[in-house]
């Protein structure tokens, strides 16, 4: 992906004046391409895919689903030190951090987010309605965007990518109180009704290691 715009940036310094200096650059390119720089290309590729990254795992989970709501994240309008009437602020309402002011945001400090896969993915081809969603009403769903999903970080840290049938790939930014060992995670969902639509569902999860 890269070599190619290395061989024209070689290219440049030497190339001729006229009108030919495009095609010119271009036959370099695929001359140095096919040239002894594939076999540098398939060492690189060899070096930057062995040495670091460990191959993904397949393992069976049980995934649950959640959303931002009062219900799921348990949290309360108003606190009962403020006699309730602070409505417009959200306390946690139990666990550890039970009367301490929620955020919104994962126990990593990130933006929960549902998995989007973009303009360019087969989800525009399945589903052509939301090609004008991306376009017009939510630009910034026209790049991918990994969803949230809460585990145990003992065995998966901040950061672990995952994909999930049917639901997307996902990473690893949050955790639940209900969310202990190795086989279990939940997924977030930006409404109650589709998180409520997954129930729960035993699935075969492919799991990145972080590097
Ligand atoms: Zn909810």
């Amino acid at each position: 992906m890269v070599l190619p715009h290395l061989s024209i940036a070689v290219s440049i310094p030497n190339m001729p004046g006229g009108t030919s200096w495009l095609a010119d650059i271009r036959v370099r390119t695929t001359r140095n391409f096919l040239g002894h720089e594939i076999l540098f290309l398939a060492l690189l590729a060899v070096l930057l895919c062995s040495g670091c990254a460990k191959p993904p795992v397949a393992k069976l989970m049980e995934t649950t689903a959640y959303c931002g709501c009062s219900s799921c994240c348990s949290w309360e309008r108003g606190s009962w030190a403020m006699l309730k009437l602070d409505f417009w602020n959200r306390y946690v309402s139990s666990g550890p951090n039970a009367g301490r002011s929620y955020s919104g945001l994962t126990a990593s400090g990130t933006v929960p987010y549902e998995p989007e896969e973009g303009l360019f993915s087969m989800d525009s081809i399945y589903r052509p309605w939301m090609i004008p969603v991306r376009l017009i009403l939510f630009p910034w769903y026209l790049l991918p965007h990994d969803g949230t999903i809460a585990a145990d970080t003992k065995y998966y840290p901040f950061g672990t990518r995952m994909y999930v049938p049917g639901y997307g790939q996902g990473v690893v930014e949050d955790r639940g109180g209900a969310i202990k060992g190795p086989n279990r995670i939940d997924l977030y969902f930006d409404s109650h009704s589709d998180a409520l639509t997954w129930g729960r569902k035993k699935v075969r999860v492919t799991i990145e290691h972080p590097r």
